[in-house]
């Protein structure tokens, strides 16, 4: 029996034993396809020997100096690089442990801003419906999964949140694209105008939602647009890349190709890739300076934050991902994917809407393709899809539809960016043969 609680009661999952490229092997010798990445974090494949000597490197140099004392190298040469890169005026780098970590320092950093700067008022967080921001308290609050909440609740009162940017089933037929995406936009203005700007502390959401919708891009136009609606009304922006970013979607950051800057950026899942937890929070100077000079000091900390060992396998990752410019590659290998997805599935009169930017893509199940109706979450279509898939040997990730009917079963696959266009081939047959 084991002792480590499962991800579901009453399941005993195979045993990792061993990992080679896009592969996962376990203990009888079954090689999977890491179809989803496990879940959007490994982009570099399970057995990059850069970021394995890159570790080992640092054990035997130092493995743990409390941040309370000491700064590392790998820390300040990472950071160095994510701000070289990074959208806008991001200059400053938080480093946590992973992505839940991330969004609660970014919560607690745009509090503080506010507290800093003589308005502590501003304490009301605006986030989107059908969200996920993590599992801890806070970020559990962000998010918008109303199954999630529920169990839980109350949990902080002052977040809200408005409808997420989801064209596929919102868009009306008598409406570009265009204007659903100012129409959607357009709810932030109007809940902080009900709220009152003078209590509003930051907008939260993800680029590309992932999870929650399936690689659910925003419309052009849509994410400028909550921009100018943030500047206007002194509300800072929060966009969560723990899923999205580093490469994923074909750019470094997906904001980039949203052609906005925020002023907190969350990271994690990718940076690591899989090879040691670390998520890392991104602020700029604005927002530093105000800490700065006012307390002097951030209020918050983990044991672990800037872990040098963590940093050194974010070090070789981004090191990894600029050198071989593997956002590029996963700009290309998604076009590929893309068009095997819709010449696959894109008849499927089950299949009612296929989505995503790069090596990020999710398939939406549904009763028919005219209807559009989602199947009734009751019947586990996503559940019974995983499960078909790793039978095939591929790993992919679902997720079931909305109780409010508003969004259907859907799996999402973010492949590794090494994968080679045969293994990916060969992975949606698989795919094919479980749908
Ligand atoms: N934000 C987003 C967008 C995520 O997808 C996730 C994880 N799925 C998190 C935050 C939380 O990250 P973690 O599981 O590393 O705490």
């Amino acid at each position: 029996m084991s002792h480590v609680f499962p991800r579901h009661c009453h399941t005993q999952p195979p045993v990792a034993v061993a990992g080679d490229g896009c592969f996962l092997i376990d203990a009888s010798g079954k090689r999977y396809f890491d179809g989803s990445g496990g879940a959007a974090v490994s982009c570099l494949g399970h057995s990059n020997d850069r970021v394995t000597q890159a570790i080992k490197d640092q054990l035997d140099a130092v493995a743990f100096a409390h941040t309370g004392f000491f700064t590392s190298e790998p820390a300040e040469q990472l950071a160095d690089l994510l701000i070289k890169h990074a959208p806008g005026d991001l200059d400053r780098v938080y480093f946590v442990s992973g992505g839940s970590e991330a969004v609660e320092a970014a919560i607690k950093l745009a509090r503080q801003f506010h507290i800093e700067n003589g308005q502590p008022e501003r304490r009301h967080l605006i986030a989107r419906r059908q969200s996920y921001h993590g599992n801890t308290l806070g970020a559990l609050a962000a998010g918008g999964n109303a199954w999630r909440r529920q169990q839980f609740a109350p949990l902080l009162v002052d977040v809200s949140h408005i409808a997420p940017c989801y064209e596929y089933a919102e868009r009306r037929a008598d409406e570009s694209q265009f204007d659903y995406g100012q129409r959607v936009a357009q709810e932030l203005e109007e809940e902080i105008l009900r709220l009152g700007p003078e209590t509003v502390m930051a907008f939260m959401a993800e680029p590309v939602v992932g999870a929650t919708l399936g690689a659910v891009p925003a419309v052009e136009g849509y994410f400028k647009r909550i921009r100018e609606i943030c500047d206007t009304y002194g509300v800072l922006l929060i966009l969560d890349e723990v899923m999205c970013g580093m490469g994923r979607t074909g750019h470094l950051f997906a904001c980039d190709a949203d052609g906005v800057a925020p002023d907190i950026l969350c990271i994690a899942k990718g940076l690591g890739a899989g090879y040691q937890p670390i998520g890392a929070m991104l602020c700029s100077d604005h927002i530093y300076g105000a800490v700065e000079r006012g307390s002097g000091f951030f209020q918050h900390g983990h044991t672990y934050v800037g872990h040098p060992v963590a940093a050194a396998a974010g070090l070789a990752v981004m090191q990894e991902l600029l050198d071989r410019d593997l956002p590029s590659r996963a700009h290309q290998l998604g076009q590929h994917l893309e068009s095997r997805l819709h010449a696959m599935f894109g008849q499927n009169p089950h299949v009612g809407d296929i989505r995503g930017r790069g090596m990020f893509r999710g398939i939406e199940f549904v009763q028919d393709r005219d209807s559009k109706t989602p199947f009734d979450p009751k019947l586990g279509i996503a559940a019974k899809l995983k499960k078909a898939a790793f039978a095939e040997g591929l790993i992919c990730y679902p997720m079931p539809g909305t109780r409010d009917g508003r969004v259907g079963d859907h799996v999402m696959l973010a492949p590794p960016f090494v994968a080679t266009e045969d293994e990916l081939d060969a992975a949606l047959d698989s795919l094919q043969r479980a749908i």
